[in-house]
């Protein structure tokens, strides 16, 4: 009996694993960690690292941040995720968003009537129907991303992730869960309304230009977007106008008056100007990351599961629906 368990715990805690390091799906999968090395390499050889005196792993590894009490927090945080999903987190949010895909559909019925296509899609539409896509969700979840900092109910899950006080690849997933689900069920919301007006306006299915069954474009966006949370700077010079760099992020984990509330994309960094948040840097730049002067980190992993529901329930109660800068006030 107790063997068996084992065995399905194992082949359960398998399953995990494979679906993290060998889907193109997951931002960690090998061939994107192996990128995260060697562009680490190129950092590393260009004297980065080797002005410092250090070898290439522990250019790599620094001891001061992979030592860090703030990495266990994003290890434990992690499980907890990848905990929720395999019970089903997210089961509703597709469930209630094929409702919602239905429903639109049944809408557009009544004003836009297309005959079905005979033929399938040509390249150059799929081309255009994975830009719209990545567009649409890019943009969603640059919205979602500046409410979640503006909006004070928000906030308090959100800090989760910002009271990280060291960035490595893990970060990525250090989300409270209901902060977690917020992002999942923009994406998922973004992405059906792209593909009901294209399915619509084509007559037909239409699928994604895809590299190894990832969309094209994220995965060239996944290629790099590891070092959005470590402590190696990549910036892309003048294409960081149009894309975001990892070196963008990490400036909006920054503690600095002047990087305060700037750059909440991912894929594209024009979200940003249009909003006039973005923070272009023109040379590489110190940073400290986590939370700013006034704002309360956590006392451990429970209280940063459990505080934010009762900031969250003070903000509503005390009907504060902006957020305020505390610490820029002072
Ligand atoms: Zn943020
Ligand atoms: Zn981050």
């Amino acid at each position: 009996m107790l063997t068996e368990q084992l065995h399905t715990f194992l082949s359960e805690a398998g399953a995990s694993l494979h679906r993290i390091f060998m889907l193109p799906s997951s931002r960690h999968f090998w061939f994107f960690m192996l990128c995260y090395v060697l562009i680490a390499l190129a950092v590393y050889l260009s004297g980065d690292g080797r002005r410092q005196g250090q070898n290439f792993f522990r250019f790599l590894f620094p001891k001061k941040i992979y030592t860090h009490p703030s990495v266990w927090m994003d290890i434990k945080i992690w499980l907890v995720i990848i905990l929720l999903v395999k019970v089903g987190l997210f089961a509703l949010l597709y469930q209630a968003n094929y409702i919602g895909s239905v429903l639109l559909d049944r809408m557009l019925d009544k004003v836009w009537v297309v005959e079905a296509a005979h033929e399938a899609p040509s390249l150059s539409d799929r081309l255009i129907y994975t830009l719209v896509f990545t567009c649409c969700v890019d943009f969603g979840f640059f919205l979602m991303h500046y409410l979640q900092h503006k909006v004070s109910w928000l906030w308090a899950f959100h800090k989760v992730h910002h009271s990280a006080a060291v960035l490595t690849p893990l970060t990525a997933n250090r989300h409270h869960p209901v902060d977690y689900t917020v992002h999942a069920a923009t994406a998922i919301v973004m992405g059906s309304f792209a593909t009901v007006l294209f399915t619509r306006y084509h007559g037909t299915t239409i699928d994604s230009v895809t590299l190894f069954s990832t969309s094209a474009i994220h995965f060239f966006y996944y290629m790099s977007a590891n070092l959005r949370h470590s402590h190696i700077w990549l910036s892309f010079g003048v294409g960081n106008r149009l894309f975001f760099s990892p070196a963008m992020h990490q400036i909006h984990h920054s503690t600095a008056p002047q990087h305060y509330d700037k750059n909440f994309g991912f894929v594209f960094s024009v979200w940003d100007w249009l909003f006039r948040c973005r923070y272009l840097p023109a040379k590489q730049e110190e940073i400290t990351v986590g939370l700013i002067k006034g704002e309360s980190g956590y006392h451990g992993f429970w209280d940063a599961m459990w505080r934010p529901f009762v900031e969250c329930f003070h903000a509503i109660k005390s009907l504060h629906l902006w957020r305020r800068k505390r610490a820029l006030e002072h």
